[in-house]
């Protein structure tokens, strides 16, 4: 990831990382803000769209606002379904389905295995991203 945003930034990327400068550079991840609604009980923070954007959820602004470094591990997240679910050898790097991701995924023993996939990616790109 890192040569390839290299390759088209003309530039290095230093740590700490920026997971959106990698969605955005690496991955060509439009990241915008909209409403996601959300169920009884479950905080849904973002999702990786069929249209290759990553919707940071408006309506969980102040979990983003209060929870120092969400917002870029929620993108380092979504990142993750991107490198690891989209499969690259079609014509189409879309996404087949959006994936909705809460504040829960991954860490409970029902979470789908790709939930899980994408918090193992967010963690190990999470120990050196940008923390803002
Ligand atoms: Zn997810």
């Amino acid at each position: 990831m890192l040569v390839e945003y290299r390759r088209k930034t003309g530039r290095g990327l230093s740590l700490p990382l920026s997971a959106e400068k990698i969605g955005q550079w690496v991955f060509d991840l439009n990241i915008l803000w909209e409403d996601i609604p959300m169920e009884q009980d479950t905080t849904r923070l973002a999702k990786l769209d069929s249209n290759n954007r990553i919707v940071l959820n408006q309506l969980a602004k102040r979990a983003f606002d209060e929870r120092h470094g969400l917002l870029n591990t929620t993108i380092a997240h979504e990142v993750g379904h991107r490198v690891l679910h989209v499969d690259t050898t079609k014509d189409s790097q879309m996404p087949l389905r959006d994936f909705i991701c809460t504040s829960q995924e991954g860490r409970g023993e029902t979470a789908y295995p790709e939930e899980k996939q994408a918090h193992m990616f967010m963690a190990y790109l999470g120990n050196n991203i940008l923390d803002t």
